[in-house]
């Protein structure tokens, strides 16, 4: 099973795409990672989806990432007594750290936090940017505003304060507690919501290790103030564009993303483009024509991946939502224009032997119009820096580690293979390669791919050979096209 795209999807799960019947269907509609929201649904829910997508993977035979989404200092009010109130410009309204319930005069804001970092002037948005209020006099304990854009406020909804840097933690109690079950379950990257500073990743890594990739949700404008600190620390990046379009106005949403992108493949760094790509088909078949020209923006601009949220989580039309944005992506992969934009972005390699490797791999494989680069990998590294050379011809990535595989399923044109044991020899090198294209039909007898690896074998950055071979006539001896008995592993 091989996807006829590079540019990856990764799809939200909830109440409308629980069932492993729906899950399955999305995946076969092109979903290349599946996203857990911890913002919502319990950890039993969690733990269901988890299993069903483990469970599919043996199925198809396909390595399926799973990405957890850690709610983090998501800052709300609290409730009020009579319902919703509606709140008028001009009018003054009271933040305080009292346990009552709201009125129109005052509402409860559960975060010390946030009042010792507020001055008179700072402006706070409720509600998704909805209501402005400006501070006035503040203390540590309240904050006296004035109402700048009004409107019906209800309990619970969140607050951001856009312009200041707060010295907090990206990781809530909750997020600890649930980090720690995502964790044990065994997801495959960590995505950190609200990141402000570089040291939030190091605090991440500090309690992730190495038991999963760590994406940073760029939504704040401190992110956006420190991307380059932030770019080189994560492990990924995803551009947040809903939180991003409150805490900064969104006329600059579509030039941060741009931006953003731009840093991560500079620094060859997985980057997804989220948030309301294909929004109105929650609820309608068909996207809007704006909406098919935001997700295919986002490919010309040469991201990995692009999501959907409620799309597929709680829309109408999770299926139709997959399907579309695989069919926007291949619309574009097929635009002769693509390729000179790809082409035309390239980035500087560095001066290590992976990237001269990597860089030479891109070249040789047009000049000789290979069918497959072949990127021996034990971390992922070397795909992924062969991946960030967007080659013309497809990346063929083998690893002996499940964990790899499932890593590497957002980064742009990597499809993994899963064998059994470390190679250990250039004959055998040579043998898995050209079995593992044929199996996986990348290329046909007399056909040329090109591979690179580092020798010794098993040795991660060891990458230093290049090799070019034409696949041979004898049909491979296979025993079987799927997952081994243990389900970990890849047969050839
Ligand atoms: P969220 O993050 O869906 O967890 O809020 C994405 C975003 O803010 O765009
Ligand atoms: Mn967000």
């Amino acid at each position: 099973m091989r996807r006829s795209r590079n540019a990856k999807i990764v799809a939200t799960l909830g109440p409308s795409s629980s069932s492993p019947e729906m899950i399955r269907s999305l995946f076969e509609a092109g979903v290349d990672m599946f996203r857990l929201n911890f913002s919502h649904g319990s950890h039993e829910d969690h733990r269901a989806r988890f299993e069903i997508i483990r469970k599919l993977e043996q199925e198809v035979g396909r390595p399926v990432g799973i990405l957890m989404d850690l709610q983090g200092p998501k800052l709300r009010v609290g409730k009020f007594a009579d319902g919703p109130i509606v709140l008028r410009s001009g009018e003054s309204f009271r933040l305080d750290l009292e346990s009552g319930l709201g009125d129109q005069r005052r509402v409860s804001l559960p975060h010390p936090e946030i009042f010792a970092a507020l001055k008179p002037g700072t402006s706070l948005l409720l509600d998704d940017g909805k209501i402005a209020l400006e501070v006035g006099a503040c203390g540590p304990d309240f904050a006296e505003t004035r109402v700048v854009v009004g409107g019906k406020l209800s309990e619970h909804k969140g607050i951001n304060v856009p312009s200041v840097i707060l010295p907090m933690s990206p990781f809530t109690t909750r997020d600890r507690r649930d980090l720690a079950f995502g964790l044990e379950m065994g997801a495959d990257w960590v995505a950190l919501s609200f990141v402000q500073r570089h040291e939030d990743i190091e605090e991440a890594r500090g309690l992730i290790g190495d038991r999963a990739l760590i994406m940073a949700k760029l939504e704040k404008p401190a992110a956006i103030h420190n991307l380059d600190a932030i770019v080189a620390l994560a492990d990924g990046i995803m551009v947040a564009r809903g939180d991003l379009g409150v805490e900064m106005p969104p006329e600059q949403v579509p030039v941060i993303q741009r931006r953003i992108v731009r840093a991560c493949h500079r620094e060859g760094k997985p980057v997804v483009v989220a948030t309301q790509m294909l929004e109105s088909m929650t609820s309608s078949p068909v996207p809007t024509r704006a909406e098919a020209s935001d997700v295919a923006t986002a490919i010309y601009e040469g991201t990995d991946a692009v999501m959907l949220s409620a799309e597929s989580a709680s829309g109408q039309y999770p299926r139709e939502a997959v399907t579309m944005m695989h069919s926007i992506i291949q619309g574009v992969e097929a635009d002769p224009h693509y390729r000179v934009l790809a082409d035309a972005q390239h980035e500087e390699a560095r001066t290590t032997h992976a990237d001269a490797i990597c860089r030479a791999l891109r070249h040789v494989a047009r000049q000789i119009s290979a069918k497959a680069t072949i990127t021996y990998t034990s971390s992922g590294f070397t795909s992924i820096r062969a991946a960030r050379e967007r080659p013309v011809a497809p990346i063929l990535s083998i690893t002996p580690s499940i964990a790899t595989a499932r890593r590497l399923t957002p980064v742009w044109g990597i499809h993994s293979v899963v064998i059994d044991s470390e190679i250990e020899d250039e004959a055998s090198m040579t043998r898995v390669a050209c079995e593992t294209a044929l199996s996986q039909r990348f290329g046909a007898p007399g056909d040329n791919i090109v591979i690179t690896a580092g020798i010794p074998f098993g040795q991660p950055g060891t990458t230093n050979l290049l090799r070019i071979v034409a696949l041979p006539e004898r049909p491979p001896a296979l025993n079987g096209d799927g997952w081994n008995g243990n389900g970990q592993s890849f047969s050839v």
